[in-house]
């Protein structure tokens, strides 16, 4: 299950880097509204937090591929989920 963990948290690292970028580019932000070098600064913050959400992103469908295993490699797991044994994630 330690692939599962995984991909929680690079879920969490996405949802955190996502609102920090709308923050960014949010104009009622202090930050928006004063000198237009620190409004430049802060759009160039949120084209930086959208090149590491497209990384984390990729990160993830490598860690979350469809699963093409035989369904001899599918099997309940304790909590009543179909799970593959194959990829190691719940189906
Ligand atoms: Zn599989």
């Amino acid at each position: 299950m330690t692939v599962k963990n995984a991909l929680k948290i690079l879920e969490e690292f996405i949802e955190r880097k996502s609102e920090l970028k709308k923050g960014f580019l949010d104009m009622n932000m202090p930050w928006n509204q004063g000198q237009d070098c620190i409004k430049e600064l802060s759009k160039g913050l949120a084209t930086t937090m959208e090149k590491d959400i497209q990384i984390l992103n990729s990160l993830k469908m490598e860690l979350n591929p469809n699963c093409g295993h035989p369904e001899n490699l599918h099997d309940k797991g304790p909590d009543g989920n179909l799970y593959c044994m194959g990829c190691n994630l719940d189906l």
